[in-house]
C-alpha cells in the first residue's frame, strides 16, 4: 500500500470528536505523534493507560480495570487485568491496542 497517502491527522481527530459527540467513552487517534492517545476515564477525565506510539502503559490511576479516582469501571475486554498486578510505569501491552 505504498501508493496509499497516509490519513491527515486533521481527518484521525475529526474522527475522534465525532466519536466522543457520539457518546464513546474511549476513543482515541492511535499512532499518531503527538497526539491524544490516552485512555481518560468516562467519569472523571483521569488519565488511565498512556500511549506513546506502539506502546501503552497504565498509570497508577488504573487498578483491576477501575478508575481509582472514581471506581468507575472501563469497559473493555481483558481491562479487568489491566493495570491489576503491574506496578505504575511497567509498559504493557493493552487489549485492542
Ligand atoms: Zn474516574
Amino acid at each position: 500500500m505504498t501508493d496509499v497517502r497516509p490519513t491527515p491527522v486533521a481527518t484521525i481527530e475529526r474522527a475522534v470528536s465525532i466519536g466522543r459527540e457520539a457518546g464513546l467513552r474511549h476513543v482515541y487517534a492511535g499512532n499518531v505523534s503527538g497526539g491524544d492517545d490516552d485512555t481518560r476515564c468516562a467519569g472523571c477525565g483521569t488519565t488511565l493507560i498512556r500511549r506513546r506510539g506502539y506502546a501503552a502503559v497504565a498509570t497508577t490511576a488504573l487498578a483491576a480495570g477501575s478508575c481509582v479516582s472514581c471506581g468507575r469501571s472501563l469497559a473493555g475486554v481483558g481491562l479487568a487485568d489491566f493495570g491489576a498486578s503491574a506496578p505504575a510505569a511497567t509498559p504493557q501491552r493493552g487489549p485492542g491496542t
